[in-house]
């Protein structure tokens, strides 16, 4: 039997960070932050001058990093030795993703790093391609969605926590560029898959939206006997 994976795709502010760190941690699953991968990777090429349109030098770029993703007092991602983990958050990194997102050969070797997780731990994995591309044979597949309003509103409040300059609009009119490039890619786009189960969190706590995982994880567990 492989690990279970719970695997919770979703646009961005959808609160899929939130609900499955929670998840994971009740349940005792190692939680995998996929964005923060495409993010560490185009932080590189940012520092590096890489020209975003220069497949070539990226996936060499790609093929010689190092990256690390592991949790002591907090989720940390580790590029080539260095804590990038606060960088990574950046809304200019944000809105060069997609350049990364959109190469198969970058994609391919982060589907490999990812699968691996699973070898060893049972997984609650979040980003936008895991139940379609990185584990199609998840046991428990989520998406999770909300109005563009509230995701907005939920960005601005995490950035205006974090002592950042944050306009709403300006977020929201980022939130809807970057769905529209997530979800209307050629390689792995984001998709509402058959067999995912669908959750609208514009108007459940976040409370609320980890009670209905857990208690489809249970479902699920006593329907495999
Ligand atoms: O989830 P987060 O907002 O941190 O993801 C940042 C970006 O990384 C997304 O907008 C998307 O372009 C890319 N991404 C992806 N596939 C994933 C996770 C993230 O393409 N599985």
């Amino acid at each position: 039997m492989k690990n279970f994976v719970i695997a919770i795709d979703g646009p961005a502010g959808a609160g899929k960070s939130t609900v499955a760190k929670i998840v994971a941690e009740k349940l005792g699953f190692l939680y995998v932050d996929t964005g923060a991968m495409y993010r560490a990777l185009t932080l590189k090429a940012m520092k590096k001058n890489i020209d975003f349109r220069n497949k070539e030098k990226l996936i060499k770029m790609v093929e010689n990093t190092d990256m690390k993703l592991y949790q002591d007092t907090k989720y940390r991602v580790i590029l080539d030795g260095e804590d990038v983990s606060e960088e990574i958050r950046k809304e200019e990194v944000s809105k060069n993703t997609h350049y990364i997102a959109s190469i198969l050969e970058i994609r391919e070797i982060l589907w490999k790093m990812q699968r691996n997780f699973r070898e060893t731990c049972k997984i609650v994995m979040e980003g936008r391609d895991i139940g379609s591309k990185v584990f199609p044979d998840a046991q428990l597949k989520i998406y999770l969605d909300a109005s563009v309003e509230e995701r907005a509103k939920r960005r601005y409040l995490q950035l205006k926590e974090k002592g950042e300059a944050a306009d709403i609009e300006e977020i929201k009119k980022e939130v809807i560029e970057r769905d529209k490039k997530d979800k209307n890619r050629k390689i792995a786009p984001l998709v509402k898959l058959p067999d995912a189960i669908y959750l609208d969190t514009t108007n459940l706590t976040i409370e609320e939206v980890v009670e209905k995982i857990i208690n489809l994880y249970h479902q699920k567990l006593n329907s495999s006997g």
